[in-house]
């Protein structure tokens, strides 16, 4: 079985989805569906992204990263709104001809993750198309009755936080692309290879799930750009936000790239792909909720400040001018 090139449908799911299904609601992929109890006083958190070959990952991404990052992306929804993940769902689009060896990888990118942070496999569908590889991914996390934190709930007054560092991405993306950039920002090959991997495997900010959940008033993820995301938050919270360019997080290998090119800050800024977390916190709270990032190993940087109403975000640049952006976050259509 070991090299035959070609598995049906139902081989596929009982050889390398089914030892991800380690719960008994999966049923061990054996029937229809799942059947999850929900422990009384909490609700689902339920979120779906998809990632499409050619768009939210390139051609040449190495399985393993592929399968990681269509989790992670889901895991850090979930974080956002302050839930671990319990359990997921993989809906599985593949050419017919894919090997063996690519599920084998894709499935082992799936297990490191489960493994790091405790959800497992209940359920999906596996199909074949013309079309690009397609993964989505449908994953619940739990949370006490009415503990969830939302986009909604920032108020003026509150500090604006970020975890980690933005930007690594889209500078990741950059080099995939035209690796020939790694000289010109004179990045070593552990610089180049740091960012290339902040692209192909973000890692879900699982850590910071309950000092959002003991802290923020609202949270988002930043997925599509920090500015658009920031935005997305203070539309539905009614409020205006000021960003302090000054203080924003860069990793060591994109403040190389930045003193090399600073018309690059844009594109840190609104580039995406970042899966930190930004979190509205009320002042009398800042302190705790530092400290308590702190203790989980997860670096959190203040980088403004709710101002008002009106859901309009002010990048302010060092200078105290504000920054004029061509567009505020990756978008679709
Ligand atoms: P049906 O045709 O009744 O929808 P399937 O044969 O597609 O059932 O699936 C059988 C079982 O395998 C179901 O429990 C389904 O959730 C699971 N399954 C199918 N594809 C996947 C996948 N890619 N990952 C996880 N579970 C899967
Ligand atoms: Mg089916």
């Amino acid at each position: 079985m070991a090299d035959q090139d070609h598995l049906g449908e139902f081989e596929i799911i009982a050889r390398y989805f089914a030892p991800l299904a380690t719960e008994s609601a999966a049923l061990a992929l054996r029937d229809d569906a799942a059947v999850l109890v929900v422990a009384e006083g909490y609700e689902l958190i339920a979120t779906c992204d998809t990632l499409v070959e050619g768009v939210h990952f390139l051609p040449g991404d190495p399985p393993d990263s592929i399968g990681y990052k269509a989790l992670a992306v889901n895991l850090s929804d979930l974080a956002a709104k302050g839930a671990r993940g319990h359990v997921y769902l993989l809906a599985l689009t593949v050419p017919r001809d894919t090997p063996p060896s690519w599920f084998e990888a894709f499935a082992a990118g799936l297990r490191e993750l489960q493994q790091e942070t405790g959800i497992s496999l209940v359920g999906g569908d596996t199909t074949a198309s013309p079309g690009p590889l397609t993964i989505t991914i449908t994953a619940l996390g739990l949370v006490r009755h009415g503990h969830a934190v939302l986009r909604h709930g920032a108020k003026k007054g509150d500090r604006l936080f970020v975890s980690g560092t933005i930007g690594d991405a889209a500078l990741g993306l950059r080099l995939l692309k035209d690796p020939a950039l790694a000289r010109g920002w004179d990045l070593s090959d552990q610089d180049a290879a740091f960012l290339i991997d902040r692209y192909r495997r973000p890692k879900p900010r699982t850590e910071l799930v309950i000092p959002v959940r003991n802290f923020a008033q609202s949270a988002i993820d930043v997925s599509d750009g920090l500015v658009g995301d920031v935005e997305k938050l203070a539309r539905v919270s009614r409020v205006g936000v000021v960003i302090e360019a000054g203080n924003l997080p860069f990793s060591p290998a994109a403040q190389k790239a930045l003193a090399r090119e600073p018309a690059l800050l844009a594109s840190l800024l609104t580039g995406g792909d970042d899966y930190e977390i930004v979190a509205a916190v009320p002042d009398a709270s800042v302190a705790a909720f530092a400290a308590e990032a702190k203790g989980k190993g997860v670096p959190v940087t203040a980088i403004g400040r709710i101002s008002g109403s009106g859901g309009a975000v002010t990048v302010m640049g060092p200078g105290g001018e504000a920054l004029t952006l061509d567009r505020t976050g990756y978008a679709h259509f």
